[in-house]
């Protein structure tokens, strides 16, 4: 895997955080000003980061470090005193453990992203939760005004806020050969999933897929901060498939 983040050429601050500890792997993006956006994301992360240390992780455990994350944003929102709310995005990948073998779990909250690259294709895994995927999707607004919407940031679900979101959670087959990117929106706001998928394809490591990514969307503009984290599923790898087994995505319109 690999993993990079650049503040951008505007902003002052870097509010993104990213966990990339297998087999656990996830981005988040703070907001709130005034520095507590940073400490918004660093704690989503934190929580996500401790499923590392446990010995295969499952998805509830994935689930209960989404509670977890909330409350802890909760709190310190409260010791910093009301009227300063602050929040993040979080989208994560985990390896768990379940009953028919290993998955992967991804969940997401707000509008980071989480692609899949696979036999030259892109794919896009997470639906945005914000104001201008509603708006795309009621045929309001079109594809083409998505990043440059003046409601383009303004995200419908974030971790720190009551009543707890819920996460979008999906569990999907390692597939070798498969690739994963995990990123903030600084990313998708300065490159499509074309020219996404282009990197991609011209970069054979992870690392070096994750750093050209991000070194893209600073020179594109660099509006806001960039996240970028890279997975790669071992070509060679020993992967347990059991092709008689869902594959489906679960709660994929937030009912989980
Ligand atoms: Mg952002």
């Amino acid at each position: 895997m690999g993993a990079a983040t650049d503040v951008g050429r505007v902003r002052h601050n870097n509010e993104d955080s990213l966990v990339a500890e297998p087999p656990v792997f996830a981005v988040a993006d703070g907001m709130g000003g005034r520095a507590r956006g940073d400490e918004a994301s660093r704690l989503a992360a934190e929580a996500f980061a401790r499923l590392a240390g446990d010995d295969g992780p499952t998805t509830e455990a994935v689930l209960d470090a989404v509670t977890r994350a909330n409350d802890a944003i909760l709190a310190a929102s409260r010791t910093a005193g009301s009227g300063n709310g602050m929040g993040t995005t979080l989208v994560g990948l985990v390896l768990v453990e379940e009953t028919g073998g290993q998955r992967w779990c991804a969940v997401n909250i707000g509008d980071s992203r989480l692609y899949r690259w696979a036999g030259g294709q892109l794919e896009q895994l997470t639906v945005d939760h914000s104001e201008i995927q509603e708006l795309v999707d009621a045929g309001i607004v079109g594809e083409a005004q998505r990043s440059v919407h003046p409601r383009r940031n303004v995200v419908t679900r974030a971790l720190g806020t009551l009543p707890a979101p819920v996460a979008d959670c999906w569990l999907l087959h390692p597939v070798p050969g498969e690739r994963f990117v995990l990123c903030s929106d600084g990313l998708t706001g300065h490159l499509d999933d074309a020219e996404i998928g282009e990197f991609l394809a011209g970069e054979a490591t992870p690392d070096g897929a994750a750093n050209r990514l991000v070194a893209a969307a600073v020179e594109a503009g660099g509006r806001d901060n960039v996240t970028v984290v890279v997975v790669d599923v071992d070509g060679t790898a020993h992967v347990e498939v059991d092709p008689g087994a869902s594959t489906n995505p679960r709660g994929a319109d937030g009912v989980m």
